[in-house]
């Protein structure tokens, strides 16, 4: 049609007269594609017709070795330029103007994106290129051509719109009557009239039925995943995809699995369809959203047999969604990157490899940061991977920076930087160099050219090919020698150093200031410090890797286990077993004190440590000595002399029965009352009726 006379009526130039001398200089390209791997396999004809093509550019003019072949892009769809190697080499061969002529099947199929094919037409008008088809030859300067190029663009990405409505067409008339098949979550299976049935496999059914019982009992889908993996229970999975497409696996409950469950309305009988959207971003990559359930196309409640009700499921949603806001509402109280932990969110854990989160502690008003891998404990109810308290860490990091950006260390990368940029002018000469000859031999083969008769077709046409070979070269050798003046132009100078060295000479003063919050220094570790690997052996050992991959090993000492920590003397130790008799842990402490004695690593004893060093050296607590001489709680007083609890503590208070404390808010053990015991004898002050005093404690000192 372009040949002749086209849509408009217009004369059109013929395909002998388009192509140009030009034309023929440059090189022809046919760009070759199949969408599907299924059409390359299948569709072998129509491959046979592309390559045929060739012949028709040889027809017009262009030796069959400059007709140049793209196919890397068999087997990709053509809905998107991303991800389609092929289609940008021969966007960029025209844009360089190297091509004479683009050739395709039906070169509207070139891009099935009308975008990409409009760039396209407008990069061939820009470098002058035809466009060849089945259908004929188009300039892309010519108004009529381009006008059936544009068109035909559109046509195409009609016919794939088309394609597509009338297969989400049928699609949706089949989920709107709720009978479109797909796939089903594990517990549920089609039956052979295409009906939604039970799983007959009662252990799958059983499987199912715990999750949804534990969550009615628990109300967390954490809680639930906790009972499995106490209970040793499995899961089961029927596998989508792969070589086993469709059997049943049984595997470990994650928390993520639950909420799948609970958040599936088919389990409740309901058939729904549009739950998620898919989008297709920049890079060509889908990404699914997930659509708010007023949104969703379909939801019919009640349309086959479930493992809950409607209502049940209407419910569970409820509960999770306050679970959820709690959650949410509860981190939010806690500013996330707040707290003194210097490493918070580049930790990672040396003997799984997955992100340690941080703990703090609080003791006497300090927060202390503690390392933790709890991926397990969060996700699978398992154990702690480990966990390393993270003051030490802290400091050895701190104290690797200071060292690290120092006017020493920052000297010698100087130093280095220098070094190499003389290396770098040294290999520019070199490249202006090799830029110097391309362009002698251009000129030569120039000149050999003009030289020659023209009407020696045979010569000429040789010499000019000879010519454009070294123009090429002389581009490449041009491109080249560019792209490394870019690459290494960092030549520092003088002014640039002196603000380097002053930035190092500052970085420690930065880091120590006062004024410094915790949130700066982090922020100042995670622009140098890309992760920590910690590993604990009978050290901790930490692997630091900085931005741009170097990388430091660092050891600090392992916590040791806390009798350790507190290694004593025995002489105190015996000292403590003989004051339990008498005191609590704060008096135990207070005497320990005056008597000059320390806990292991010095400081002062606390009713902490006492009691601490109590459990590890297994001493009796005072109040399994007291119980163990007989003494009586205040339960078994009031019920030994009918009186009620209150009244044993007045009574004791008033010195009418004999108490010892056991801690130090003065709880108490009662002396058996024996045969004189007091009973309730009303009239009578309680102070008159004093039998015992209570004996106070005095410190050693007075
Ligand atoms: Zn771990």
């Amino acid at each position: 049609m372009a040949d002749s006379t086209n849509v408009l009526g217009t004369p059109s130039k013929t395909a002998g007269m388009k192509v140009t001398a030009a034309h023929l200089k440059r090189d022809a390209f046919l760009y070759v594609r199949q969408s599907t791997l299924h059409q390359v396999l299948q569709n072998t004809e129509s491959t046979q017709r592309q390559y045929a093509l060739q012949q028709r550019a040889v027809a017009l003019g262009w030796q069959m070795d400059r007709v140049h072949v793209i196919d890397c892009d068999l087997g990709q769809s053509g809905a998107s330029a991303a991800d389609r190697e092929g289609f940008q080499q021969l966007v960029t061969e025209v844009s360089l103007g190297r091509a004479g002529m683009v050739l395709g099947l039906e070169v509207s199929r070139l891009a099935r994106n009308s975008a990409d094919w409009q760039r396209l037409l407008e990069l061939c008008a820009l470098a002058d290129t035809l466009i060849l088809d089945e259908d004929g030859l188009y300039d892309c300067n010519d108004f009529n051509d381009r006008l059936l190029l544009g068109l035909k663009g559109t046509l195409s990405e009609a016919e794939l719109h088309f394609l597509r409505a009338r297969l989400r067409g049928g699609i949706l008339n089949k989920a709107r009557r709720g009978e479109l098949i797909g796939p089903l979550p594990v517990g549920l299976l089609y039956d052979e009239a295409g009906r939604v049935r039970l799983d007959p496999d009662q252990q799958v059914q059983q499987a199912v039925r715990l999750v949804f019982e534990t969550f009615r009992r628990t109300g967390s889908a954490f809680a639930t995943v906790q009972y499995f993996h106490q209970e040793g229970l499995q899961f089961p999975r029927r596998l989508r995809t792969g070589l086993h497409k469709g059997e049943l696996t049984w595997g470990d409950l994650g928390t993520w699995r639950v909420l799948q469950v609970l958040h599936n309305p088919r389990y409740a009988g309901a058939f729904f369809f549009g739950r998620t959207r898919t989008r297709t971003g920049l890079d060509g990559n889908q990404r699914t959203q997930l659509v708010p359930r007023e949104d969703w196309l379909v939801l019919i409640p009640h349309a086959h047999v479930g493992y809950i009700t409607w209502e049940e499921y209407e419910e569970n949603q409820r509960r999770l969604r306050e679970s959820a806001q709690a959650q949410g509402a509860e981190r939010r109280k806690s500013p996330p990157r707040e707290g003194p932990a210097l490493l918070q969110g580049v930790v990672i854990c040396g003997v799984c490899g997955r992100r340690m989160t941080v703990r703090y502690h609080e003791r006497q008003g300090r927060l202390y940061p503690e390392y933790v891998c709890q991926h397990d404990v969060v996700n699978h109810a398992g154990r702690l991977c480990q966990r390393l308290p993270g003051q030490a860490i802290d400091a050895a990091v701190a104290q690797l920076l200071l060292e690290i950006v120092s006017p020493v260390s920052l000297e010698v990368a100087l130093a280095v930087q220098q070094e190499i940029a003389v290396r770098q002018a040294e290999v520019d000469t070199l490249r202006a160099q090799q830029v110097a000859r391309a362009q002698y031999e251009a000129d030569l083969a120039g000149q050999r050219y003009r030289r020659v008769d023209p009407n020696n077709r045979l010569v000429a046409d040789a010499l000019e090919a000879e010519w454009n070979a070294a123009l090429r070269a002389l581009q490449a050798a041009q491109q080249e020698y560019e792209r490394f003046r870019q690459k290494g132009g960092l030549i520092i100078d003088e002014e640039v150093r002196a603000q380097v060295m002053a930035l190092s000479t500052d970085f420690p003063r930065v880091w120590n200031d006062p004024h410094t919050t915790d949130h700066d220094r982090k922020r100042l570790v995670r622009l140098l410090i890309e992760d920590v690997t910690l590993i604990r052996t009978h050290v901790v050992t930490l692997q630091v890797r900085f931005r741009g991959g170097a990388t430091r090993t660092l050891t600090v000492p392992a916590p040791c286990p806390i009798g350790q920590r507190w290694a004593i003397a025995p002489e105190v130790i015996q000292a403590m077993d003989a004051l339990l008799n008498e005191h609590t842990d704060q008096q135990i402490a207070t005497i320990l004190n005056e008597r000059g004695l320390h806990p292991g690593k010095g400081g002062a004893f606390t009713n902490s440590i006492v009691a601490r060093l109590r459990r590890i050296h297994g001493l009796k607590s005072r109040y399994e000595r007291l119980r163990a001489a007989g003494m009586l709680t205040v339960e078994e007083m009031a019920q030994t002399l009918a009186i009620d609890e209150q009244t044993v503590k007045a009574w004791h208070k008033a010195g009418l029965l004999r108490g010892y404390a056991y801690n130090d808010k003065n709880c108490c053990l009662y002396e058996p009352p024996g045969p004189d015991a007091p009973a309730k004898c009303q009239g009578r002050k309680l102070t008159q009726r004093r039998r015992f005093t209570e004996p106070e404690f005095v410190s050693e000192r007075l």
